[in-house]
C-alpha cells in the first residue's frame, strides 16, 4: 500500500511528551514504510491555550529527537509566516458559510454549566436544535445537526472499512465556537484536505473525533477527498493510572532534558513503557522495529494488556 502524505499535528497548549514522541514514532514508521512524506501541521488556532514557549518547544524537540519531514515549515518564524491556521480562517470561514447556507448547522446559546446540568454528561442535550436562532446571535456557537441514524464509513489501517454511527459523545458537535473561532474538529480535517494527507496517525482517544469528522465531511462537497484518508488509531500510552496528560511535567520531553537526559536514554524510557525488548536508543532503531508488522502488533496487544489491567485494579 502507498500512501502519500502523512503529518505530525502537534497543539502547543503544553511541552511535548512520551506519549506524542509515541505517535511522531508510529508516523514517522508508517511514513517509512510505506514511502509517504510526513507534514508537520500544528493545530494552534486556540490561541488562548497555545503559548510561544509550546509552540518553539515543538521544532526544539522534534530537532533534538532527529525527527525530519519534508512539507510544513521548518522553525517558528516559517510557521508564523506561512503556515499558522490564521493564515487559513478565511478558508474554515467558506465551510461555515456553506454549512449554514444549507441549515446543515444551528446556534446554540446553552453555557457549559447548563449543559453540565443534564443527565447527558456524554453529549450536547439538544436545548436548542429546533430554538432556530439566528446564526448572528451574540454569544453562540454553532453546532451539527447530526442524525444519530446515518452511518459513517471510513477506512483504518492497513485496509479494513469501518461502519458506525455518530457516538454520543459528539451529538451535535460544534465546528463555531462562541468567540466565533472554528472548532478543532472543522479546522483539523479542513487542514487535512487541504493539504491533501491520506494516512492519519492518531491516539484510540481522537476515536470520537475521527467519527465526527468524517461525518463533517460528508457534509461539505468540498471534502470528498476526506473519506479516502486511512485512519490508525494507536492505542495511548499510560502514566501510572492516567492517560498522559500535557501539564505534567515528569513525562514531558523538557523535563526529561533538564534532568541530563540525552535523546537515546528518551527512546530507551519509550521504549520500556511499550515493552520492547529490542535496542530502541535512537529514532531509526525504533523506526525499524515499529515497520515490522509482528512488534507493531506485539506493542498495541502490551498497551492495551496494560490498559486493562489498570481498570481491573
Ligand atoms: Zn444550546
Amino acid at each position: 500500500m502507498k500512501y502519500h502524505l502523512t503529518r505530525f499535528a502537534p497543539t502547543p497548549s503544553g511541552y511535548l511528551h512520551l506519549g506524542n514522541l509515541f505517535s511522531f514514532v508510529l508516523t514517522a514508521a508508517l511514513a517509512h514504510k510505506h514511502g509517504a512524506e510526513i507534514l508537520l501541521r500544528i493545530d494552534d488556532l486556540d490561541q488562548c491555550r497555545g503559548r510561544p514557549e509550546y509552540l518553539e518547544d515543538i521544532f526544539d524537540t522534534l530537532y533534538f529527537l532527529g525527527f525530519s519531514w519534508q512539507k510544513g515549515p521548518k522553525n517558528l518564524s516559517e510557521h508564523e509566516k506561512n503556515f499558522s491556521q490564521v493564515h487559513r480562517l478565511p478558508y474554515y470561514q467558506e465551510s461555515l458559510s456553506y454549512l449554514m447556507q444549507h441549515n446543515l448547522v444551528f446556534a446554540c446559546e446553552c453555557s457549559r454549566k447548563k449543559i453540565a446540568q443534564y443527565h447527558h454528561n456524554t453529549g450536547y442535550p439538544g436545548l436548542c436544535t429546533n430554538k432556530n436562532l439566528s446564526f448572528t446571535k451574540g454569544n453562540t456557537a454553532l453546532r451539527v445537526y447530526t442524525e444519530p441514524k446515518t452511518p459513517i464509513s471510513g477506512i483504518t489501517y492497513p485496509s479494513s472499512e469501518f461502519y458506525e454511527r455518530v457516538p454520543d459523545d459528539m451529538a451535535g458537535f460544534i465546528v463555531r465556537k462562541k468567540d466565533r473561532m472554528p472548532s478543532y474538529q472543522l479546522s483539523s480535517m479542513l487542514d487535512d484536505t487541504w493539504f491533501g494527507v491520506d494516512l492519519v496517525v492518531r491516539g484510540t482517544d481522537l476515536y470520537p473525533s475521527t467519527l465526527a469528522q468524517l461525518y463533517l465531511s460528508n457534509l461539505l462537497p468540498s471534502c470528498s477527498s476526506f473519506k479516502q484518508t486511512t485512519f490508525y488509531h494507536h492505542p495511548l500510552l499510560l502514566d501510572s493510572d492516567k492517560k498522559m496528560a500535557k501539564s505534567r511535567g515528569s513525562t514531558s520531553i523538557r523535563h526529561m532534558r533538564d534532568q541530563g537526559m540525552e535523546a537515546s536514554d528518551i527512546f530507551i524510557a519509550l521504549g520500556k513503557r511499550l515493552g520492547i525488548s529490542q535496542e530502541t536508543s535512537s529514532l531509526d532503531n525504533m523506526i525499524s522495529i515499529l515497520a515490522r508488522p509482528q512488534t507493531f502488533l506485539q506493542i498495541n496487544q502490551y498497551l492495551r494488556s496494560s490498559l486493562n489491567r489498570l481498570n481491573e485494579e
